[in-house]
C-alpha cells in the first residue's frame, strides 16, 4: 500500500508542508486537517489594525492545495495514538498515517497571568491568533475617545512573534496619530530586552513623538495580574495602570495536539531534531512552526514556511529510500512602524549535531543609520514578502 502522511494544521508551517510534498511526490496520499476554511494571517493583522489593510486581504482559502490532489479535511484533530499511528478528528473520523507532521502553532497558558483566561479575553483581547479577537480588537480602538490610554501586556521569551508587539504599537500610533492624536500607548513588558529595540525605539520616536512609552521589566513593566472588568492591570512592585483599550498577549506554549501526541517537554514546547523536525520523543512525527524549541530561530510565519520545506524534503527522501538533503533554514522579519517606513532582521542557520545554529556571517537586522528612502525600499519588501509567501504557501 502506498504511504500516507497526515499534516495538522492548515497555517504557515501545515500548509507549506503539504504543497512541499505535493511538489516533490505526485501520487503521495496527503491529508491536511484544519477546521477553518478559510486561514487569516497573523502577519499584516497589525496594518490591519491600522487602517492600512481590509481584512480580507488577510485570509486565504485552501482551493489551490485541494486542486494539487492534497485531501483537506475540516476538522481539529483530538488525539494522537503514536503507536496504532491513528490521529483522531472532531468530526469521528480516524486517519491512519505512516508520517504525521503537526503544525498547530500556539494555544494561551489561560490563568499564568492572574485574572486572565478566555472570559477575560473577550475583553481584553489578545488578538495573538488572527480573527475575531483581531476585528474585536480593531472595534475597541475604533470606539476609543480621543485622549485614551491603549495599554499592549507583553509576555517573556519565547513567544509567537518576538517584533509583533513592537509592530503593533506602531501601528496602532499610525491610527491614532491620525484619528485620535491626544492618545497614548503604554507598553508593558516582561522583560528589558526585544528584538529591533534600537530600530523600533528610532522609529517610534521619528514618527509618533512621545505617544508610545515603552516600559521594561526593571522599570515595573511585568505585568503580575489583569482585571479585564475594569481594564485595569498591576504589575510586579503593584502599580496599578488604567487602559481604555487593553491588549493583553499572554503566555503561550505548543497547540494542545502537540501534548496529546507526546512530544512536548516540561516547557509545554516541542523538542525537535535540527536536520529534520522530527520529534526527539516520538518517532515518524515532524512538529515545525511556533510550536517548537527551534531558537536560535525566532517563532515566525517565514521560520515555519521554511522548516516546513525542510520536513517535505526530508518525509520524501525517507519514502524513497534516500539519505534525506541537508537541512537549510532561513527568516525574515519585517516590521512596518509607518507606512513608508520598514525595519527587518533576518537570519539563515543550518543543523549541528541536531541543534540548529545560526550560519555566522549571515543575516544581521537593518542600519540604524538607514535614511528615508531605506526605509521606504524596506516597507516595500515587507508587502512583497507578504504575497510571495502567501501564494508559495496557500496558491
Ligand atoms: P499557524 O500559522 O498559527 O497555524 C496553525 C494552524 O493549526 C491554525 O490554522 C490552527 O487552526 C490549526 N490547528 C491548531 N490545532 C489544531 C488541531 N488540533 N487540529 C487541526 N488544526 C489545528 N511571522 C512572520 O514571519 N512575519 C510577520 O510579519 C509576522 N507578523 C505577526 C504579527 C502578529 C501580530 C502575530 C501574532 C504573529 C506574527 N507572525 C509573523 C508570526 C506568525 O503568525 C507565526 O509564527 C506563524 O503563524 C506560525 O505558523 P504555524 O504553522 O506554527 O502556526
Amino acid at each position: 500500500a502506498s504511504a500516507h502522511v497526515v499534516v495538522v494544521g492548515g497555517g504557515f508551517g501545515g500548509a507549506t508542508a503539504a504543497r512541499y510534498l505535493r511538489l516533490h511526490q505526485p501520487k503521495l496520499k496527503i491529508t491536511l486537517v484544519e477546521p477553518a476554511a478559510r486561514f487569516y494571517t497573523c502577519p499584516f493583522s497589525n496594518l490591519y489594525l491600522a487602517g492600512l489593510r481590509e481584512w480580507e486581504s488577510l485570509g486565504h482559502g485552501f482551493e489551490a492545495l485541494r486542486a494539487m490532489g492534497i485531501e483537506v479535511v475540516h476538522a481539529t484533530a483530538q488525539d494522537v495514538d503514536a503507536q496504532a499511528r491513528t490521529v483522531s478528528l472532531s468530526n469521528g473520523q480516524r486517519l491512519v498515517w505512516d508520517k504525521l507532521v503537526l503544525s498547530p502553532g500556539v494555544d494561551m497558558r489561560w490563568g499564568q497571568l492572574q485574572g486572565y483566561d478566555e472570559a477575560a479575553a473577550k475583553l481584553a483581547p489578545h488578538a495573538w491568533k488572527a480573527g475575531a479577537q483581531t476585528q474585536l480588537l480593531r472595534r475597541q480602538m475604533l470606539a476609543m475617545p480621543d485622549g485614551g490610554t491603549f495599554v499592549m501586556v507583553i509576555p517573556e521569551n519565547p513567544f509567537r512573534c518576538p517584533p509583533g508587539p513592537y509592530e503593533r504599537a506602531a501601528m496602532v500610533a499610525h491610527y491614532f496619530q491620525q484619528h485620535k492624536p491626544r492618545s497614548k500607548i503604554l507598553l508593558l513588558d516582561a522583560k528589558d530586552d526585544f528584538s529591533k529595540k534600537p530600530l523600533f525605539l528610532q522609529g517610534w520616536k521619528a514618527l509618533y513623538g512621545n505617544m508610545i512609552e515603552w516600559v521594561g521589566q526593571s522599570d515595573d513593566g511585568q505585568v503580575m495580574r489583569v482585571d479585564a472588568q475594569r481594564l485595569e492591570v498591576e504589575t510586579a512592585f503593584g502599580a496599578v495602570h488604567k487602559a481604555q483599550v487593553l491588549n493583553v498577549i499572554p503566555p503561550q506554549k505548543a497547540g494542545f495536539i502537540a501534548e496529546r501526541a507526546g512530544v512536548t517537554d516540561a516547557s509545554g514546547w516541542v523538542p525537535v531534531k535540527g536536520s529534520n523536525f522530527e520529534s526527539t520523543r516520538v518517532a515518524s512525527v515532524h512538529v515545525i512552526g511556533d510550536a517548537t524549541i527551534a531558537a536560535p530561530m525566532p517563532k515566525s510565519g517565514f521560520s515555519a514556511n521554511t522548516q516546513g520545506k525542510v520536513v517535505a524534503a526530508a518525509i520524501s527522501a525517507e519514502l524513497q529510500g534516500l539519505a534525506p538533503p541537508q537541512a537549510a533554514y532561513a527568516n525574515t522579519c519585517y516590521s512596518l512602524i509607518g507606512t513608508d517606513y520598514g525595519i527587518s532582521v533576518a537570519g539563515v542557520y543550518r543543523a549541528q549535531n541536531e541543534k540548529i545554529i545560526e550560519v555566522s556571517g549571515s543575516g544581521g537586522v537593518s542600519p540604524l543609520q538607514g535614511d528615508a528612502p531605506f526605509r521606504a525600499a524596506e516597507a516595500r519588501y515587507g508587502a512583497a514578502w507578504y504575497a510571495a509567501i502567501s501564494a508559495d504557501i496557500w496558491g
